[in-house]
């Protein structure tokens, strides 16, 4: 009789372990296959701002109180056969040259602008209607100030995202202060592809949107397959500087910091599955060694 308890006891939890992972599996179905994924041709970075702020600990909570820290902010341009797919945007054109810079929220944090979007696109004989695709990491303006400048292409952001901005206003003034802006720069595009959670843009495993939120609610990574670098992660904000990510550290303007420290996880989780290496947007002392358009990694 106890025997026959303990077989069925096992076969019960063999059953729920089953289950178990045939629910992961399905929950992240849209993630590549590391062998077998389609591959992207060429994969830019384009310069699109830099910024200083006065706080680092606004990112760095409980270190660095008073300091300033200067972050990069990139776009992201893929070819994969004749289509194009930008990552983000970055800071608005009408910040260009201007000493004055441009803010998000002016008493912490001012962004400046050197070179153009448009004008590094058509360095390799691109203009914007060549650009089917604009994926989005978040609706922050640093990463959609020149969604405006697309308007005939296909804008993809998460749905969570998107229903987030038009949400009515929280507790926190200055993540008010950000849905607002978001508003105004998104405006309301042509074309919009809202998603719900990972997306495998081409169909083939090359390009894949990954579902990061946390830093806000909607916010998503991208995994890019080349021939060559093999697999790379595009962090968007999932997290803004190294050591944050090896400390799990959250920036206190995210919107959720459970999430943001499972996002963390779920992107480690994926550099080693992938054996990715990881771009952290933000991060100004990584980004500077990277390869500039007119260069690129294949
Ligand atoms: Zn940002």
């Amino acid at each position: 009789m106890l025997r026959h308890t303990r077989v069925a006891v096992s076969f019960v939890m063999l059953a729920l372990m089953l289950v178990e992972g045939t629910r992961d599996a399905n929950a992240r179905s849209k993630l590549p296959d590391p062998i077998n994924a389609g591959v992207a041709e060429k994969l830019y970075k384009l310069d699109c701002g830099h910024s200083l702020a006065n706080d680092e600990s606004v990112w760095t909570p409980g270190e660095n109180v008073g300091r300033n820290i200067e972050f990069s902010s990139t776009c992201w341009l893929i070819k994969h056969g004749s289509a194009w797919l930008l990552w983000d945007t970055g800071v608005p054109e009408a910040a260009l040259n201007d000493p004055r810079g441009w803010s998000t929220l002016p008493k912490l944090i001012v962004y400046h602008l050197d070179k153009s979007l448009i004008d590094q696109l058509a360095e390799i004989g691109l203009k914007p209607d060549d650009i089917g695709r604009v994926a989005i990491s978040h609706t922050h303006g640093d990463h959609i100030g020149n969604v405006v400048l697309f308007p005939n292409s296909t804008i993809v952001m998460q749905q969570a995202e998107y229903s987030w901005i038009h949400s009515p206003n929280g507790p926190n003034d200055n993540v008010n202060q950000l849905m607002a802006l978001a508003r105004k720069l998104l405006g309301t595009p042509k074309n919009l592809q809202l998603i719900d959670g990972d997306t495998d843009v081409f169909g083939d495993g090359s390009v894949t949107l990954v579902s990061t939120p946390g830093h806000t609610p909607g916010h998503q990574s991208l995994l890019v397959h080349l021939k060559n670098s093999g697999f790379i992660m595009l962090s968007g904000d999932v997290v803004h500087l190294e050591g944050n990510f090896e400390k799990n550290i959250v920036p206190s303007l995210n919107t959720d910091k459970a999430k943001s420290i499972a996002s963390m996880e779920e992107v480690r989780q994926l550099i080693a599955t992938y054996k990715a290496t990881f771009f952290i947007n933000h991060d100004k002392s990584q980004t500077d060694k990277l390869k500039l358009l007119p260069a690129f990694y294949d």
